[in-house]
């Protein structure tokens, strides 16, 4: 089982998007295994996107994700890192793919709505920036898990 960390970015809170979001989570089988609503601090903000660090976008970038509160998450499943990827869609709106996320639910690359790990190192990185691990609820089991002793 593999986890990955996701973020909804401030547009999907105002926009009243996080109930859509998680949605489409849940319904494809991933557990949400810790979740906090946050205003984020600069310093995490500026720790998340080190890689963009010098881009021109950067700046706008930070002062993005700290304009309002984030639904930071991490989710558990069966190759949950690259599957999420998928449901949530290129970078760009445009070139997203027509049912993911991004393609359905926001119009531009810079003011995207939902950031997910791109990779295991990243999602290792990002879970343990983001949350100590006495915060994740790992391993918690259906009635039906439970009843067949999985
Ligand atoms: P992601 O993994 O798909 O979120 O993409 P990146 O890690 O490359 O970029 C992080 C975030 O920076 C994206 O989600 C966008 O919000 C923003 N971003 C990335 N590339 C660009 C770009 O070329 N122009 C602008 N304006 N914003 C960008």
């Amino acid at each position: 089982m593999e986890r990955t960390f996701t973020a909804l970015k401030p547009d999907a809170i105002k926009r009243g998007l996080m109930g859509e979001i998680i949605k489409r989570i849940e319904n494809k089988g991933y557990k949400i295994i810790g979740m906090k609503l946050m205003n984020v601090p600069e310093e995490l903000a500026k720790k998340h996107y080190e890689e963009h660090l010098g881009k021109p976008f950067y700046e706008r970038l930070i002062r993005y994700i700290t304009s309002g509160p984030v639904l930071a998450m991490v989710l558990e499943g069966e190759n949950v890192i690259s599957g999420l990827r998928h449901i949530v869609g290129k970078t760009s709106p445009d070139d997203a793919e027509a049912g993911s996320i991004r393609a359905d639910l926001c119009m531009t690359k810079e003011y995207n709505i939902i950031h997910a790990s791109d990779c295991p190192i990243s999602a290792k990185r990002e879970i343990e920036l983001w949350f100590n691990e006495n915060e994740l609820c790992s391993n918690y089991k259906t009635a039906l898990e439970i009843l067949m002793g999985i």
